[in-house]
């Protein structure tokens, strides 16, 4: 499920089923078995997730996409996007797919948050949420 804040200004278009929708309308949007079909541009943009308290990161991702789902009624619909929705939809497909954010940093990128990283890791470590290394 996604919920883009209905006055963002990164969300230039979005459209259901190939129509031209405002995006307060298409929000939250619940989507089962999503396909992405990337768009060719890129764009950086920051990110966090739930999953990963506290850390942030520029990562590159498709400026638009295109995505086919199926709503909760089993109808399969497409929406196209790009800004936050656009990021917000990579990311969560990725979540699906078992990749977090933080696998798809630059490796500037990941230096600059390894500190971070690795005391979160420890962190999961002794609440036993990953197994220890030591
Ligand atoms: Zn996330």
């Amino acid at each position: 499920m996604i919920e883009v804040p209905p006055d963002d200004e990164s969300v230039t278009y979005v459209r259901l089923n190939g129509e031209d929708t405002p995006l307060a309308e298409a929000m939250p949007l619940i989507f089962l078995n999503p396909k992405l079909d990337h768009g060719k541009e890129k764009a950086m943009g920051e990110e966090g997730c739930l999953s990963i308290p506290d850390l942030r990161s520029e990562v590159r991702r498709s400026a638009g996409v295109k995505v086919e789902y199926q709503t909760l009624d089993g109808e399969t619909r497409t929406i196209e996007a790009d800004g936050l929705l656009a990021r917000a939809l990579q990311h969560e497909i990725d979540h699906l797919n078992g990749i977090l954010f933080i696998d798809r940093l630059s490796a500037a990128a990941k230096l600059g948050v390894r500190r971070k990283l690795k005391r979160l890791m420890l962190e999961w470590e002794e609440d036993g949420l990953i197994p220890s290394k030591r």
